[in-house]
């Protein structure tokens, strides 16, 4: 049986998706393997199960809370040392579809998901960060799919590299006053098109906006956010 770590972001607002996030992938998500989440949080939320870590942490503000991913995450790189599989899951989240192991990259390294925007696009369209200063810099003619930043992960000591490498890389931007275009979904683009020959590729079908309706079979659903108090509310941006 693989062993899963879900590493899951919830400082703030983002705490009321827990709850419902929590019960559908316990009950769908990669069927015979066994999860634990790392669950990164200021808030107090309902933890009465042996599979789910606490770790405290100070909501930053935006763009912080999402951008500096990564550093959270290599805080716990010990300990996720420990797993065969690392995924990371956006707050709001829900699996709707049973999943199967089978969804593990195996010949692979990496996971990542087509980002349902740009599904079908013109990667003349991609908002890839245009920066050449920025080290998630991507240029035009470059770069096949727009990879959505809210779920994807793979093999442990792979995931463990990227984690590593993206955290160095914002870090260095940060320091050069460079906020790539979107925060660490920039990154994860630029280090998927750097290891796309390691990259497992599946489509919106995991990552499915509610209210959508595209050519594909709903798996996991991105909750409209409109719906829990809109974007600037739920970042406590007012
Ligand atoms: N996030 C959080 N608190 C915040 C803002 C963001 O925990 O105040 C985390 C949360 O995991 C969320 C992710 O950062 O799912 C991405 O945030 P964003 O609002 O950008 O979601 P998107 O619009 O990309 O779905």
């Amino acid at each position: 049986m693989k062993k899963v770590a879900v590493l899951y972001i919830c400082t703030g607002r983002y705490s009321i998706f827990w709850k419902d996030f929590y019960k559908s992938a316990k009950s769908k998500l990669f069927a015979n393997s066994s999860l634990e989440f790392f669950v990164f949080t200021d808030q107090d939320i309902d933890v009465s199960t042996n599979d789910v870590h606490l770790i405290y942490q100070e909501k930053m503000g935006w763009p912080y809370d999402t951008l500096m991913r990564f550093h959270l995450f290599s805080k716990i790189k010990d300990e996720l040392k420990h797993f065969d599989y690392i995924f990371f899951m956006n707050a709001n989240l829900i699996v709707e579809k049973e999943i199967s192991s089978s969804l593990l990259p195996d010949k692979e390294d990496l996971f990542g998901v087509i980002h349902p925007g740009f599904y079908n696009k013109d990667p003349a369209e991609f908002t890839y960060e245009r920066n050449s200063k920025s080290t998630a810099y991507i240029p035009q003619g470059k770069g096949h799919h727009y990879f959505m930043g809210g779920f994807n992960g793979g093999k442990s000591s792979a995931f463990i590299q990227l984690i590593e490498q993206l955290s160095s890389n914002i870090q260095m931007d940060l320091d050069n006053n460079i906020i790539a275009i979107w925060h660490d979904e920039s990154h994860l683009n630029r280090y998927f098109l750097d290891h796309q020959e390691r990259l497992k590729i599946v489509g919106p079908e995991y990552g499915y906006p509610q209210g959508w309706n595209l050519p594909l079979e709903r798996k996991i659903t991105i909750l409209d956010k409109t719906k829990f108090g809109g974007h600037s509310f739920l970042r406590n941006e007012k």
